[in-house]
C-alpha cells in the first residue's frame, strides 16, 4: 500500500503531537506533503577539507582536521571566553568558546586529532572558527554521512525547542523510508526526454538526500523546471478558459469614426510598434471573446494615441469607451488631449474626477446612461456605483499598477445593462473590452508570472526624431553651477521642473524640503524676469490646476513640484528636470520624472542632485539613469535591486512567492518553461491525450489545493 502524502505530519513516525505542532506553526507544515516540499536552503560539502592555509575571508562553513596544542582562559569585558590554539600541517590558528567554557575545558583532549566543522572569522591577525562543531577523527571516521548535507529553513523557535536541522534531516529520512522513496510523477514522459528532466522520485531523493553535486544540480533543474512550468501553464489556461467562456462585445465593424481619424486627422504618422499594437487590439476586439490586454510602452512611446484609436473602434460598433488614470491631474490631461481629437470628430466626451461639480456630474450621470456620451475620462470616481453608462463596451486603464485588482473588476460590472430577457435566464451581463496601460516597464519573466494570464502588447520604439536625454548626477555643492545652466535654458525659452521626493511617512519634513527649495529658488530666479509654479499634494485640486495651467501656457518657467507630477504630464517645451534628493527615489520613479521630458524636438536634460552620503543601491540607481534611457533596462536593474515581489507591491507577491525557482536567477528557465507550457496547450488545450495525463492530474490537483507543491497525491 502506497503511502498517502495528504497524510498528517502527526502520524510520521519520530514527529509525534508536540513537534507536529511547531512544525506546523513554524514552517506551515501540516502534511507529508508538506514536509517533503521543504526544500534546503543550502548544503554543506562535508567531502571536501581544507587545510588552515587555504581559509579565505568570507568563506563558509569549512572542517579542518588538527589538534589542539593549548588551552587558554581570557578575561574580558563581561566574562571569560575560552581560546584553543589549534594546528594542521600548514598553519595555526583559534577555536574559541564564549559559552560552556567549564564543560569543554575538561571533555577536550590535547594532541589529539580532531574534525573541526562551522564559519571562521579574520581576527586580531589570525582566522579563528567560534563555537565548532567537533568530533575525534577516530570517531568522525566512522560515522556515516551523506555527503552532502541539506541545510532546512528554520525558526528560532524551532532550534530553541530541540528541532534542530538534524532532527528535521533524521524526520525527512523517515519519510523516505515509509514512502520507499517512490513518488508519482507530475511530467509526462515525452517532457521529461526532450528537456533532460530526471523522475520526480529521483528528483526528490537528490534535493534532500543529494549524492554528489552534480545529481544536485539535476535535482534543483527538473523541481525549478516543474514549478515554473506549472505555474504558467495554469496562467496560460485561465487565459483559454477566460477566451472560451467569456463572451465579449465583438466590434465587427471597423467603421467611420476609426477611418475618418486614420485618413484625414492623424497628427503624425504611427510608429510599427503603435501601428503594429493596434492591430493587436482590433484583432482581440473583432473575436468573440473578452479582450484582456495589457499594453506596456516606455515613457513617451505613444500609448495614448494608440488607446484613442481603440476607443474608437468601440465608438464604430454603437459601444460607449471610458478611460481611467489614477491621479487628477493626468484625467486633466488625457481629457485635454483626447478632447482636440474627438472635436475633429464630433464625438462628445466627458470628464469626471473627484472635483467635477454636482450639477456637471449629474449632467454626466444622464447623458452616460441615454448614450449621448461617448467617451468618459476620470480618475477612479469613474467606479463609483452611481456611474452608469448605457453600452460600455471598452475601458482603459492607465497605469495599471496604481489600481488594485478589484478596481479592475468594478470595471467589469459596469458593460451595457441587462436586457429583460438577460435578466430572466439571470445571465451576467457581457463585460467591457479591457486594456490595462502600463509606463513602467516590467522585465520580461516578471510580465509573465504576473501578468501571465492576460495577452501583451509591447510598444517598443520610440517615435522618431527623439533626442535622448541626456542625464547627469550632480552633488548639492554644484548648485550654483546647475542654477546656471538652468538660466541659459530659460533663456532660449525652454522651461524646467524642480522636484523633490515626497514620501508618506516623512510628508512633514518633505514639505520643508520643498518649501525650503521653493525659496531658494525663488531667491536665485527673482520676479518679474522669471515666474515659479509649484504644486505639492497638500493643495486644493484648482489650485493645483491653476498652476498646472500657468505652466503648461508658458507663463511659468519653472514648475516647483512633489512628486505628483511623475505620471504622464506632457508639456513639450520643458527641456530640464532637476530631481533633489535623487538618491530617495526608487529606479522606476526615476525613470517616470524623466520622462517629463524629452517630449519636444529640442536637447533635454535630467539632473540628479544628491549629497555625498550615497548607499551602494544608489550609485547603481544613479549609475543606470546616466548610463541609459531604456525603461526596460531599468526595469531589469530595479528588479535585480528590489526584488520582484517590492517590485510589483505585495498584491501580486502569491504569485511570485517561488518555492525553488528565482525570477531572476532563472529568467531562461521561466521563458522556457512558457513555451514548454504554450506547446502542450496549444496542441491539446484541454489536456485530454492520455500522455498528457499526469498534466491534468497534477493541475486539477493544484486547484484543490491553490499551492504549486501541494500536488504529489
Ligand atoms: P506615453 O506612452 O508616455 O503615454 P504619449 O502617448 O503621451 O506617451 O506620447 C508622448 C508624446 O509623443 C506626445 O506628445 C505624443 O503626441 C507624441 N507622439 C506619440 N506618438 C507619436 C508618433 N508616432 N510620432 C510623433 N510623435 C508621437
Ligand atoms: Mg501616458
Amino acid at each position: 500500500m502506497s503511502v498517502n502524502l495528504q497524510t498528517p505530519i502527526d502520524y510520521l513516525k519520530g514527529v509525534g503531537p508536540n513537534r507536529a505542532e511547531l512544525l506546523r506553526k513554524e514552517l506551515g507544515i501540516h502534511t507529508y506533503q508538506d514536509l517533503i516540499n521543504l526544500f534546503p536552503n543550502r548544503y554543506i560539502d562535508r567531502t571536501k577539507y581544507y587545510k588552515i592555509n587555504q581559509i579565505e575571508q568570507n568563506s563558509s562553513e569549512i572542517q579542518i582536521i588538527g589538534v589542539i596544542t593549548n588551552l587558554q582562559e581570557v578575561s574580558q569585558k563581561r566574562g571569560k571566553r575560552l581560546v584553543a590554539t589549534f594546528k594542521d600541517d600548514t598553519e595555526t590558528m583559534e577555536l574559541v568558546w564564549f559559552r560552556g567554557i567549564k564543560w569543554i575545558k575538561e571533555s577536550i583532549k590535547l594532541n589529539t586529532p580532531y574534525v573541526i566543522f562551522g564559519r571562521t572569522n579574520w581576527f586580531n591577525g589570525i582566522y579563528n572558527m567560534p563555537h565548532p562543531e567537533m568530533e575525534l577523527q577516530q570517531e568522525h571516521d566512522k560515522s556515516l554521512r551523506t555527503a552532502m548535507q541539506a541545510v532546512y529553513p528554520s525558526t528560532e523557535n524551532l532550534s530553541n525547542k530541540g528541532i534542530t536541522n538534524r532532527v528535521v534531516s533524521k524526520i525527512m529520512q523517515q519519510l523516505f523510508l515509509e514512502t520507499k522513496a517512490k513518488f508519482e510523477e507530475t511530467l509526462p514522459t515525452e517532457l521529461l526526454n526532450s528537456q533532460g528532466l530526471i523522475s520526480k522520485s529521483e528528483a526528490l531523493l537528490n534535493i534532500h538526500f543529494p549524492k554528489n553535486q552534480n545529481l544536485l544540480s539535476r535535482a534543483e533543474f527538473r523541481l525549478k523546471f516543474e514549478e515554473l512550468f506549472y505555474i504558467q501553464l495554469q496562467l496560460i489556461l485561465k487565459n483559454i478558459i477566460h477566451k472560451n467562456r467569456i463572451k465579449g462585445h465583438p466590434f465587427t465593424q471597423v467603421g467611420n469614426y476609426f477611418n475618418d481619424f486614420f485618413q484625414h486627422h492623424l497628427p503624425f504618422e504611427l510608429t510599427n510598434a503603435q501601428k503594429r499594437v493596434i492591430k493587436e487590439i482590433r484583432k482581440d476586439l473583432g473575436s468573440n471573446a473578452q479582450m484582456n490586454r495589457l499594453l506596456q510602452g516606455d515613457v513617451g512611446s505613444g500609448k495614448t494615441i494608440v488607446a484613442f484609436m481603440s476607443m474608437l473602434m468601440a465608438l464604430d460598433n454603437g459601444f460607449q469607451a471610458c478611460l481611467m488614470a489614477p491621479t487628477e491631474i493626468l484625467s486633466v490631461q488625457h481629457y485635454n488631449g483626447l478632447s482636440d481629437w474627438c472635436k475633429k470628430l464630433n464625438i462628445r466626451i466627458s470628464l469626471l474626477t473627484g472635483s467635477t461639480k454636482t450639477s456637471d456630474r449629474k449632467i454626466i450621470h444622464e447623458q452616460l446612461e441615454n448614450g449621448q456620451l461617448q467617451i468618459l475620462v476620470g480618475t477612479h470616481a469613474l467606479l463609483e456605483d452611481k456611474v452608469q453608462f448605457n453600452n460600455l463596451g471598452f475601458a482603459i486603464v492607465d497605469e495599471q499598477h496604481r489600481f488594485g485588482v478589484a478596481q479592475r473588476a468594478k470595471l467589469w460590472k459596469k458593460g451595457p445593462s441587462r436586457s429583460v430577457q438577460e435578466d430572466r435566464d439571470n445571465k451576467p451581463s457581457t463585460p467591457p473590452h479591457i486594456l490595462i496601460m502600463t509606463a513602467t516597464p516590467i522585465p520580461r519573466t516578471l510580465a509573465m508570472s504576473v501578468y501571465g494570464d492576460l495577452d501583451l502588447s509591447v510598444i517598443d520604439e520610440l517615435p522618431a526624431g527623439r533626442k535622448p536625454i541626456k542625464t547627469v548626477h550632480r552633488f548639492d555643492n554644484n548648485r550654483l553651477k546647475v542654477f546656471k545652466f538652468l538660466k541659459d535654458e530659460i533663456a532660449i525659452g525652454r522651461q524646467v521642473y524642480v522636484v523633490y521626493p515626497l514620501i508618506q511617512e516623512s510628508a512633514k519634513m518633505d514639505y520643508k524640503d520643498l518649501m525650503d527649495g521653493y525659496e531658494s529658488i525663488s531667491r536665485e530666479f527673482p520676479m518679474p524676469q522669471y515666474q515659479i509654479s509649484i504644486v505639492h499634494g497638500q493643495m486644493k485640486p484648482a489650485d493645483k490646476d491653476y498652476e498646472m495651467q500657468r505652466f503648461i501656457k508658458g507663463e511659468t518657467q519653472i514648475m516647483v513640484a512633489t512628486t505628483v507630477i511623475e505620471v504622464g504630464v506632457n508639456v513639450p517645451n520643458a527641456s530640464v528636470m532637476v530631481i533633489e534628493s535623487a538618491e530617495r527615489f526608487g529606479l522606476s520613479q526615476l525613470h517616470q520624472l524623466r520622462g517629463r521630458v524629452g517630449r519636444g524636438a529640442e536637447q533635454s536634460y535630467c539632473i540628479l542632485m544628491t549629497s555625498h552620503k550615497l548607499s551602494n543601491d544608489s550609485k547603481t540607481r544613479l549609475e543606470t539613469m546616466c548610463r541609459t534611457n531604456d525603461g526596460f533596462e531599468i526595469a531589469e536593474v530595479d528588479l535585480k535591486l528590489r526584488g520582484p515581489g517590492d517590485m510589483m507591491g505585495t498584491q501580486q507577491s502569491g504569485v511570485l512567492q517561488l518555492k525553488i525557482a528565482d525570477i531572476i536567477k532563472d529568467q531562461d528557465l521561466l521563458k522556457h518553461a512558457r513555451f514548454c507550457a504554450h506547446q502542450i496547450l496549444k496542441d491539446d488545450p484541454a489536456l485530454k491525450k492520455s500522455e498528457h495525463y499526469p498534466i491534468l492530474k497534477t493541475y486539477r490537483a493544484l486547484s484543490k489545493y491553490k499551492n504549486i507543491w501541494n500536488y504529489i497525491s
